[in-house]
């Protein structure tokens, strides 16, 4: 079956310039190079990564919200790169976003009926009397009162908002909804009853999630299959059971490893990677990751690696996975590898040593 989403070597190259009416290009800040990736229909592919590492911009790229640098973006088969307005603007009836901020997204000045009902009258759909009907109705199907329509976005909670959110994107009947950080602006209270709603909604209607986010412990929920992203790239990619409890990429076990949950004593244990994301302006030569990767070696600062197969569907971009040191068994779901933890502070012992 063709997937709905198919994403081949997507390039995003934002030109920085300089002077004094800014004509001088003095270089490309790297934001996606070469990613790829495919979503089924009724699938959920998490995208997680830090901030700045790409994921944001790879979904406003799928939905065409900006032109990619390079490669191609299939939506059911059709590629997408090159349609014009149009036809863009009736792709989009099938193609969504929910945004981060429920609050920044939606428009205080509009009710929230008027919210859920504009994209009806964008792409043509329904009678009046119909969208009404569809109003009341996609307040109900994401736990909203119909009555609430006549109410503006200040008068709701940060949940509600999302929910609202929600509902302006299903208002057209999408095949696939990139949710981008859709949680994260959310107590966590909150976030479980959002992500149960998205899961919901999705076995109701076969929606497919491209589902963006940074926090591993929200993404084991709903996801599937996880690509992680570092620096534009994509560094790993597997189904989730595969990537929880086998991750091979020192990057996703370091971010695995950091995942923050209550220790006996009632503590919770810090993010442990060490130094700071590079700069996307002037990247690292070789592995993008080898400034903070405690295994790197020479090769690694030469030779970029590439996505290979490390069987039933698990790809990951890594010389030296097949004979780096295992701390997957180690590192179930929730728990920090004290492996991990023991090999960045003796990583960080050596680098300070050497400076
Ligand atoms: Fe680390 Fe080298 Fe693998 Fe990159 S290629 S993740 S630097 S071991």
């Amino acid at each position: 079956m063709t997937p709905v989403l198919q994403v081949d070597g997507l390039v995003k190259h934002f030109p920085v310039s300089r002077g004094l009416i800014r004509r001088k290009v003095i270089g490309m800040v790297r934001a996606v190079e070469g990613v790829s990736f495919e979503i089924a229909r009724g699938e959920t592919l998490a995208l997680v990564g830090e901030s700045g590492c790409g994921k944001s911009t790879t979904g406003r790229l799928v939905l065409r919200l900006m032109d990619p640098t390079a490669g191609s973006v299939r939506f059911k088969g059709e590629e997408i790169a090159n349609l014009d307005k149009g036809a863009l603007r009736r792709l989009r009836r099938h193609m969504q976003i929910i945004f981060q901020d429920p609050y920044a997204s939606l428009n205080p000045r509009m009710t929230v009926g008027e919210i859920l009902m504009e994209p009806m009258v964008v792409h043509g759909l329904h009678s009046a009397v119909e969208r009404a009907d569809r109003v009341r109705e996609l307040l109900d199907v994401v736990g909203l009162l119909p009555e609430q329509a006549r109410r503006y976005p200040h008068q709701f909670s940060g949940g509600q908002r999302q929910r609202i959110g929600i509902a302006r994107a299903l208002a057209v009947n999408p095949d696939l909804i990139v949710c981008d950080e859709p949680v994260s602006a959310l107590d966590v209270s909150i976030q479980a009853q959002i992500v149960n709603l998205l899961q919901n909604l999705q076995r109701r209607f076969g929606l497919s999630y491209l589902f963006i986010a940074h926090d591993l412990a929200v993404v084991k929920h709903i996801s599937d299959r996880v690509a992680v992203m570092y620096l534009g790239k994509l560094v790993e990619i597997a189904d989730k059971k595969t990537i929880y409890a086998r991750p091979l990429h020192p990057y996703t076990q370091a971010l695995l490893s950091a995942i923050p949950r209550p220790d006996p004593n009632g503590r919770r244990k810090r993010m442990l990677l060490a130094g700071d994301v590079p700069s996307p302006f002037a990247p690292p030569p070789g592995c993008r990751f080898n400034t903070r990767c405690p295994y790197a070696q020479a090769r690694c600062r030469e030779e970029e690696p590439v996505l290979r197969d490390a069987g039933q569907g698990h790809r990951v971009a890594c010389h030296f996975f097949e004979t780096l040191p295992a701390p997957a068994a180690a590192t179930a779901l929730g728990e920090v590898s004290a492996q991990f933890t023991a090999r960045l502070a003796a990583f960080e012992a050596a680098k300070q040593a050497r400076a």
